[in-house]
């Protein structure tokens, strides 16, 4: 397959960016060759500057949940932009998004627009600071909130330790204010809180941790901690960037029905333009300037086109058996990969929650970050290469998950379940 198109743009991209790239997931630096430079984009298909065609499982790392360029979604946007594309003002776009979204969410009751969910989070625990007057927050390893410098910490040694900054640039006292947990761990959870608690604001979690692997917790876990946040008086905040939208209409908290003081949305509510947002309880939301004292504003929060391409994509969601369709036909999928796994006994399983898999290098559960073998992504490096070279496009880290759209057909899944599969005999052989 030839990418010397790609290639040489790579190259070209080096005299411009850090690493060629501008966001470092880009960067095909746990994978072989370059990264590939994307045309267009068609429903389940990509194509790259060398014509080349892939079946697409990134999907923009999410929001992409009807596949590329969907004719409403685009219908849409160029309607809007009509009209001009940004006016600083409130417009009616804004109020046509809020109420699709805070009246059919059982736990939305304000929200409040951004343009990224780094920035839908970095609001959230501002507001939860500013709610309870206290500093610390909660997080836990292997979930990913944006690159909020608070939230860029991982744990030290030892249990309930507080964070050391995972990236150059954050200061040392502000990375002492994040305090990092293993997920399943209630013990710690309680131990902290009893410790730590008249200190805390929240507990953030991915309550589907789909950024490092898929995690996938109980509901007792997150029914727990919903427990011991009321306990402590301390709120309780679910990122939603990927969950939101993906696994049903009410996202993960719906899923399990645990309900968050605030939740984090991004990715699919915008459709493929840049929109975020944070909402939850109207007594926590009305400390929000200009309502408020917590102070958050954005130049083009709420954008007119942005919030259109959202609007139309979350309508799409809203079709009868929407997510119902998606789950089983990414079901079928993840079984023909499955079956063959079973069937030649690779020490591999995938790890599935409604349309979001991931292919796991192990036999055992995984419920923790640090259950994952490093040593492992070396399979998925492999795996990576003969997809590609085959057409299939996976993102270019074994770490991630993958994306069944709804533009994916069952003709489309079983092509590429059947390319996995022979991917898998390939690294096996
Ligand atoms: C993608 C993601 C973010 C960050 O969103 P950006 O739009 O990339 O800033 C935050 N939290 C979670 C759970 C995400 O998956």
């Amino acid at each position: 397959m030839d990418r010397s198109n790609s290639t040489s743009l790579f190259k070209e991209a080096l005299n411009y960016f850090p690493g060629g790239v501008n966001s470092p997931v880009r960067a095909f630096k746990s994978v072989h060759g370059s990264p590939l430079f994307i045309k267009n984009g068609s429903g389940a298909r990509i194509f790259d500057e060398d014509g080349n065609e892939f079946l697409d499982f990134c999907c923009s790392w999410g929001p992409m949940i009807h596949g590329h360029n969907h004719p409403y979604i685009k219908d849409s946007v160029v309607r809007t932009l009509e009209n001009g594309l940004s006016f600083g003002t409130p417009t009616v776009h804004g109020n046509e998004m809020g109420k699709l979204m805070v009246d059919n969410h059982r736990y939305l009751e304000k929200i409040r627009f951004v343009s990224s969910g780094t920035e839908a989070v970095m609001s959230a625990i501002r507001l939860a600071r500013g709610f309870t007057g206290r500093s610390k927050i909660i997080k836990f390893e292997g979930c990913y909130h944006g690159h909020v410098d608070s939230l860029m910490v991982k744990a030290g040694s030892g249990l309930a330790t507080f964070g050391t900054s995972s990236s150059a640039g954050v200061p040392e006292s502000l990375a002492r204010e994040t305090i990092v947990l293993e997920l399943n761990d209630l013990q710690a959870i309680e131990d902290t809180l009893t410790t730590h608690g008249h200190d805390i604001a929240c507990v953030i979690i991915e309550p589907v941790p789909a950024n490092n692997g898929l995690l996938l917790q109980d509901t007792s876990f997150l029914a727990w901690i919903r427990k011991l946040c009321d306990d402590f008086d301390v709120l309780l905040i679910f990122d939603e960037v990927i969950s939101g939208y993906r696994v049903g209409w009410e996202g993960a908290a719906g899923y399990y029905s645990v309900e968050p003081d605030l939740l984090t949305l991004g990715k699919i509510i915008g459709g493929g333009l840049p929109v975020g947002a944070f909402g939850g309880k109207s007594s926590i939301m009305s400390h929000v300037a200009p309502e408020g004292p917590v102070y958050q504003a954005g130049t083009l929060s709420a954008n007119p086109i942005a919030l259109t391409a959202g609007k139309a994509s979350l309508e799409l969601c809203m079709q009868e058996h929407f997510y119902e369709k998606l789950q089983q036909k990414t079901e079928r999928f993840v079984q023909q990969i499955e079956a063959h796994i079973s069937s030649r006994s690779y020490p591999v399983h995938l790890v599935r929650m409604e349309s979001i898999f991931w292919i796991a290098f192990s036999g055992e559960r995984i419920i923790t970050a640090g259950q994952i073998d490093p040593e492992s992504m070396e399979q998925f490096k492999s795996l990576h290469k003969y997809l590609l070279d085959n057409g299939v496009y996976l993102g270019p880290s074994g770490y991630e998950v993958g994306f069944v759209s709804n533009a994916h057909s069952d003709n489309d899944l079983s092509e590429a379940a059947d390319k996995i599969c022979k991917g898998l005999d390939f690294i096996y052989s």
